[in-house]
């Protein structure tokens, strides 16, 4: 989301005359987009800002304007100015379409009010890629799991309308996009407008895929609580959406479950895990767990890593418990680091494994990817499979844009190699 972001400030500024720069030391503008996810995110940008201002200084330009913009902004708003006297604005991620217009009046230092509604309204939207895009469809959340800041920097839950979104679609289909990554903090909890009455996200999937120019549609971040069986058929009756889900559970134990007050338990989410491949039985599933939560046990851990090995992740992302200011979980004492890295290596072995197993099972096969971009070697192309691994290839085509039957000659840990064409 923050790359989707990003992007977006870029437009805003490319109609006044900026345009992106390669070197930090030429810029007239410099923004920070920031996260705030997991600790040192904050002392991260206030490191950042002095080694920017180092390189200005070493060129001796100083009339540059420094802007500190998403979550960190959000987290931290005026404080930022005290330890960073430096920075000339402050823009949380729910209003930062008003930069130009307060870099235009210079009066405003800070605007960190939640105004999603209004904010999409004054966006531009120009791809920045040939290929494939990502669209924000909601934001926010209202689930307050205990660790997360998500709920107190993204604001509440936001769904935009159906309309407003394939409009933004169509704007990137004139460009030449034939994929759409549809993102949400809860992508799965959309409930927007459309047709004049609130729908869903299957509604919404079903709509986009009436673009004939669209041949691909995938979804992300999903919560196991909005995992509808509208949902779940749309991966078998929607032939554009692709059989790979990202669907946290954070932890295998129902103990923790609780005391992260995710409000589902380690049955609910193993029934939506056999539902979806009941339905749609090569689903690749993805995942992202949080080791070390305060009060986690050898058992509680034991209980994460048999859940890994009933479900079998194509891939999964895994942090150690990264206590936030603000959260109630901040508060719980957090237990030994030594023992939470042994946890987190122990997981993450497991779920390399799962993966290299995963991509291995597909050397000698053909797979269906969708090429996007060169890779470093030379007349080399890399792509995305229908499973969302990376795919690359030789070939003295171009073969950038074309969605291809590829035969798999080898798998690496993260990646697969398609024959020569
Ligand atoms: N909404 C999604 C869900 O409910 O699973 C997750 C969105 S969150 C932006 C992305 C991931 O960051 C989470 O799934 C979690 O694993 C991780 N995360 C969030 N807060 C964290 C914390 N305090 N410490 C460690 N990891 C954290
Ligand atoms: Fe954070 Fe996801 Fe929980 Fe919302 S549902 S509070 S975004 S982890």
């Amino acid at each position: 989301m923050n790359v989707y972001d990003s992007n977006r400030i870029k437009d805003l500024f490319e109609p006044k005359g900026y345009s992106q720069t390669s070197k930090v030391e030429d810029a007239d503008l410099v923004v920070l987009n920031t996260c705030h996810i997991r600790e040192k995110a904050a002392e991260k940008v206030y490191s950042d800002i002095g080694r920017i201002e180092k390189k200005f200084s070493k060129n001796k330009k100083h009339d540059y304007k420094l802007v500190v913009a998403g979550c960190v902004a959000q987290a931290e708003g005026i404080e930022i100015k005290n330890r960073a006297p430096r920075v000339d604005y402050v823009v949380g991620p729910q209003s930062y379409q008003n930069l130009p217009e307060m870099i235009n009046k210079n009066k405003e230092f800070i605007s960190d009010d939640f105004l999603q509604n209004e904010k999409f309204k004054s966006l531009i939207f120009k791809s920045s890629n040939i290929v494939s895009e990502f669209i924000s469809i909601q934001e926010g959340c209202d689930k307050f799991c205990s660790f997360c800041v998500v709920p107190y920097t993204r604001g509440s839950e936001f769904s935009r309308p159906v309309k407003e979104i394939k409009d933004e679609i169509k704007q990137y289909i004139d460009q030449g996009i034939q994929e759409v990554i549809l993102l949400g903090q809860n992508v799965n909890a959309y409930h927007g407008q459309g047709n004049n009455k609130d729908v869903d996200l299957a509604y919404l999937l079903e709509s986009i895929s009436e673009f004939e120019q669209i041949k691909r549609i995938r979804y992300m971040t999903s919560h196991p609580n909005d995992m509808s069986d509208s949902l779940i058929n749309a991966h078998v009756s929607n032939k554009k959406l692709m059989p790979f889900i990202h669907l946290p559970i954070q932890s295998g134990s129902d103990n923790i479950l609780k005391k992260m007050n995710r409000k589902h338990t380690r049955n609910k989410y193993l029934e939506i895990v056999n539902k979806l491949k009941s339905k749609r039985p090569d689903i690749a599933m993805s995942s992202d767990f949080i080791v070390g939560f305060p009060g986690e046990s050898d058992d509680d851990f034991d209980l994460t890593m048999n859940l890994i090995k009933e479900v079998e992740f194509s891939i999964a992302y895994s942090f150690m418990f990264s206590p936030r200011p603000g959260t109630p979980a901040y508060k719980l004492t957090d237990i030994d680091k030594n023992i939470k890295k042994a946890r987190l290596s122990a997981l993450q072995s497991l779920l390399k494994e799962q993966q290299k197993n995963f991509n291995k099972s597909f050397v000698g096969k053909e797979l269906e990817v969708l090429f996007d971009r060169k890779g470093r070697n030379q007349n080399q192309y890399i792509g995305r499979s229908i499973y969302n691994q990376s795919v690359f290839i030789t070939s003295k085509e171009n073969l950038i844009g074309k969605i291809l039957q590829v035969p798999i000659i080898r798998s690496t840990d993260f990646a697969l190699e398609a024959k020569k064409q």
